[in-house]
């Protein structure tokens, strides 16, 4: 038996008690009335409570999704410009990403990081050396570049000694 319908059951004797104006009874009633008062506001209290928390896990679901959508978006952006790269081996071997429009050009091309890029990261690689070298300024070093050195290093040749 719900609350409420306890409540009512309460009414309809102290409707009764106080047809038959029977003073004992009429006790009884308010008594089982003030008891199933408390109950109601119990009731209630519990129901504003629950009420309150469903309140706050549905502003915290709510965050929840707009946090998503944000990163969705972000995803997406990202995706959106990475198709303006493709995979490139540079001229000394190394690995990267180079933009579609200007690779191959007079242009100096623009070249990203395949590690960066596989954390779902932009990241510039730098010419150094004279561009012997690309450079991550992420910690994921430096990979062969485009231009061989002008200079090359002599081939040493080393011959057994003779005995
Ligand atoms: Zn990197």
């Amino acid at each position: 038996m719900t609350a409420f319908s306890a409540l009512k059951q309460a009414v309809d004797f102290t409707k009764v008690a106080i047809g038959l104006r029977d003073d004992v009874k009429l006790n009884e009633a308010k008594a089982v009335l003030t008891e199933r008062l408390v109950e109601i506001s119990h009731a209630a209290f519990e129901l504003h409570y629950a009420n309150n928390t469903l309140l706050q896990e549905k502003r915290a679901a709510e965050d929840l999704v707009e946090e998503l959508r944000a990163e969705l978006r972000k995803i997406e952006e990202f995706q959106a410009d990475m198709t303006r790269y493709e995979p490139h081996h540079t001229r000394l071997g190394g690995f990267c990403f180079r933009d579609k429009a200007q690779g191959g050009a007079a242009d100096p091309a623009i070249y990203l990081c395949a590690n960066c890029m596989n954390r779902h990261k932009k990241t510039y690689l730098q010419l150094q050396d004279g561009g012997q070298s690309l450079h991550c300024s992420e910690g994921h070093g430096s990979i062969p570049g485009v231009i061989p050195p002008s200079n090359p290093k002599p081939f040493i040749e080393v011959t057994a000694p003779t005995v």
